[in-house]
């Protein structure tokens, strides 16, 4: 199935509802990290740059009702500013007042609507508010990624209140990206996986056993995999409840000849917020926690790293968000960073922002803005928001 490109609809006069993902980080009312807007900059100039109105929508944050801390207000200064246009804040997504004001613009012209989450029926995808949302527009963009994994009313209900459709620029980016890496990949093919919890990775995990050379397993979620195999893992993170799933994926990757590299040394400590007892183990004893994987264990997977020609990357290594647990995972990504003969993707999320604001940071082949929709794209599911672009 095919999606139109943005590129090839008439925009002019038109209003174009633009689904954003400007659910950036807030620190006392002020946008911490703009990243998010600055990355469908392009997709909102392109619409404004063509003559059409473009009525940008998003959500931000998990509100329960309308909470003025999370108004859309700051988002509507920053487009104000980086687009050189007064982008005005309507008081609602729906309704008569701001479907004047949708009316009142002139071709070229932006608004803002407020916090679709301000309404429970986003999350619910009622089919009357993605009715209500679609009135006075022409054309439906879909430009956030970040949330194509949630079937909502701005993301798949609205499309059929509206006579044309189209990702944006930065939806396509990532799919193709995306795609890139999950078709036909060089090989030897490595994916790097870590973070707090196997449950959240048992999907990914089945689906990559099928599909790479080499898993290297870091981070909380390899203490549960070594309980599997009957190694002492003292007080670390364990799902007892995902054991035998872990021996599970263990002897599929055995079975498919795919090789599976666990920690063999660690970063341990009395307990996470104790850096000052961080020190390098074999074997961990009754009481101390993995925190990060070893320098033994960093070697084993930067030697995988140098040999592959595609690695993927979801879940950081360790305990990054603490210096003493962080060198693991920052070790393996200035490795993989310099590889230029290997393409490398960096799953969105805590992935990202663990290997980010680094020299080499830059130097990756695709770092994904989302961390839910790459996961499940990375899981081999379809993304609801991207099927309902479809033509
Ligand atoms: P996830 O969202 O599943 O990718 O998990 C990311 C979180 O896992 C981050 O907050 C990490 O600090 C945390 N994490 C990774 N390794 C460990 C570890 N060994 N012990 C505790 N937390 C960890």
């Amino acid at each position: 199935m095919a999606m139109i490109p943005l590129n090839s609809l008439v925009l002019s006069g038109k209003r174009v509802l633009v689904r954003c993902d400007f659910n950036v980080p807030l620190k006392s009312g002020a946008i911490a990290d703009p990243a998010r807007i600055d990355a469908s900059m392009d997709t909102i100039r392109y619409i404004l740059g063509q003559g059409g109105c473009a009525v940008l929508c998003s959500h931000l944050g998990r509100p329960k009702e309308r909470s003025p801390e999370l108004s859309l207000r700051p988002v509507a200064q920053y487009l104000s500013t980086m687009l050189g246009l007064k982008v005005a804040l309507a008081p609602d997504c729906v309704g008569e007042v701001t479907l004047a004001k949708i009316e009142s613009l002139a071709p070229g012209e932006a608004l803002l609507l407020e916090n679709l989450r301000f309404h429970p029926e986003e999350e619910k995808n009622d089919a009357d508010f993605a009715h209500e949302l679609a009135r006075g527009k022409q054309v439906y963009v879909n430009d956030a990624f970040g949330t194509a994994h949630r079937a909502h009313a701005s993301t798949v209900g609205v499309v059929r209140f509206v006579a044309q459709r189209a990702p944006g620029f930065l939806m396509m980016r990532e799919l193709e990206a995306l795609r890139s890496f999950t078709q036909n990949p060089s090989r030897p093919y490595v994916a790097i996986l870590g973070g707090a919890k196997v449950s959240d990775k048992i999907a990914l995990l089945k689906n990559l056993v099928t599909k790479v050379d080499t898993l290297l397993i870091g981070g909380a979620m390899a203490y549960t995999f070594l309980r599997a195999q009957g190694k002492p893992v003292g007080n670390s993170r364990v799902e007892e409840d995902k054991i035998a799933v872990a021996g599970e994926l263990l002897a599929e990757a055995a079975r498919r000849s795919v090789t599976v590299a666990l920690p063999i040394d660690h970063v341990v400590a009395n307990s996470p917020d104790d850096e000052a007892s961080a020190r390098v183990v074999d074997e961990i004893a009754d009481g101390l926690m993995g925190l990060d994987i070893g320098p033994r264990t960093v070697a084993a997977f930067i030697a995988a790293v140098s040999e592959s020609r595609t690695a993927i990357w979801n879940g950081p290594l360790g305990y990054f968000e603490r210096p003493a647990f962080s060198q693991g995972t920052l070790k393996v990504g200035e490795a993989l960073a310099g590889r230029s003969e290997t393409r490398s993707l960096i799953g969105g999320g805590d992935t990202a922002a663990a290997l980010s604001g680094k020299p080499w940071s830059h130097n990756f082949t695709h770092v994904s803005t989302g961390g839910g929709a790459t996961l499940e794209y990375l899981e081999g599911r379809e993304l609801p928001g991207v099927k309902a672009l479809e033509v």
